[in-house]
């Protein structure tokens, strides 16, 4: 077992390639985990925070964070359902759908799903007919799982425990992986376990944010410690060849701001036909927008401290205006863009957040006050901030009354701006 010093270990080498030429072009500096929400009476303690970089792999074109925070401490709470999110819920109906559809699903086929969090995916698969199984580590996901039921067994996924799955249940038809293939520091046991529980003839499909997003839209802010790998097409398939595996189709989709799904079968199977144009497709697009060079990264990084740099400024005028700022969006994305930007209590007063359990705490680091959306007619800012810029649109018609009394918004990413302006 490695051990973890300080909460964290060094990541020496690329997880996919196992490359020790590894070059940082992202640093965010020390930050807190994004979960790590703060109760009122520990406002005065100091929060942990660890180093929060992006290495860059120029064998296989891999981008991952410099260390590996220790899961204990990292997924110690764990504030994210699944089910929450109606977008997310239609998007797993429409794969079930679509998955029964193309690989002829039957009675007696299983559907394994690794990371199943509360079985909101599994519960669109059922509806097709076919019998499922979670696999998650977070117990009280796990029982909301099997309430609902979908059939969930509460342990991280790896080598082991496909074994164990493998004697009580036997093999899948279809094993999938949404949102949690970043989040994994050793991918050579997790597709071991695949390996173990995949039907010979199964499908395995992975679904992961794309790269080309981050880079393209300047989404650094979707850099945070759970999420350890950033993937492009190129070491996805790098590695599950390495594991006698083969990708046999790829899409790209707009849901998380920007995911990719990769369809992968065994190399030994013939059920399933290889859709080279697709494929290819993607890995050309990879090359041709300079995703294979190092440079590419730089620029990256230069935008990122733009943004920085844009975003300080503006604030830092507004309060020498005596303006008052709130900010829409504790999620993590909005924990990460207001603590790399160094901003505190004295320059935003309140955090909205639409998810209950969220309010009452203080967001990690700075501690700014997470409140519910009521506070906005209580006490409106001259600006708020749209932390949760990804769905601008949906929070401006959301905020609607504020902006007709005359509010205005600051929109931080890809390129900070004022609107109305
Ligand atoms: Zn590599």
């Amino acid at each position: 077992m490695t051990e973890f010093t300080n909460g964290y270990k060094e990541l020496d080498h690329c997880r996919v390639c196992k490359n020790t030429d590894l070059t940082t072009y992202l640093d965010l500096g020390n930050m807190p985990l994004v979960n790590s929400y703060v109760t009122a009476d520990d406002d005065e303690k100091p929060c942990d925070r660890y180093p929060l970089a992006i290495n860059y792999c120029p064998e296989c074109s891999m981008s991952q964070l410099s260390i590996v925070v220790d899961p204990s401490i990292m997924f110690k709470n764990y504030f994210y359902r699944s089910s929450i999110s109606q977008t997310f819920v239609n998007h797993c109906a429409e794969y079930a759908e679509n998955s029964a559809r193309r690989f002829s699903f039957r009675e007696s086929d299983l559907v394994v799903d690794i990371a199943s969090n509360d079985g909101a995916c599994l519960r669109e698969f059922k509806k097709q007919g076919v019998k499922v199984l979670g696999v998650d580590p977070a117990e009280n996901l796990a029982k909301i799982a099997i309430e609902s039921g979908v059939p969930t067994v509460a342990k991280f996924w790896n080598a082991d425990t496909a074994k164990q799955l493998l004697a009580d249940h036997g093999k899948a038809k279809m094993i999938t992986a949404m949102n949690v293939f970043a989040h994994v520091d050793d991918l050579d046991s997790f597709l071991t376990g695949v390996n173990t529980l995949l039907d010979d003839d199964g499908v395995f499909a992975i679904e992961c944010p794309y790269m080309f997003n981050f880079m393209t839209n300047t989404e650094f802010d979707t850099t945070y410690h759970e999420h350890l790998s950033y993937f492009l097409l190129k070491p996805i398939k790098h590695l599950v060849e390495r594991h006698g595996f083969e990708v046999f189709d790829v899409m790209t989709m707009n849901i998380h701001g920007g995911s990719i799904r990769v369809y992968v079968k065994k190399k030994t199977s013939k059920a399933w036909d290889i859709c080279y144009q697709n494929i290819d497709k993607l890995l050309l697009m990879e090359e041709e927008t300079g995703f294979h060079k190092l440079n590419t990264y730089m620029h990256f990084s230069e935008a990122v401290k733009n943004i920085k740099e844009d975003m300080v400024n503006l604030i830092r005028s507004l309060k020498a205006e005596g303006k008052k700022i709130a900010a829409y969006g504790a999620s993590a994305k909005g924990n990460i863009l207001s603590n790399y930007c160094g901003l505190g209590k004295s320059d935003i007063d309140y955090i909205i957040d639409d998810t209950p359990e969220k309010q009452g705490y203080l967001a990690p680091g700075h501690h700014i006050p997470i409140v519910a959306f009521e506070q906005l007619k209580k006490d409106p800012p001259d600006f708020l901030i749209l932390l949760a810029w990804n769905f601008s649109h949906e929070l401006m018609n959301k905020t609607s009354a504020y902006q007709g009394e005359g509010g205005k918004y600051i929109i931080p990413i890809p390129q900070v701006k004022i609107v109305p302006e």
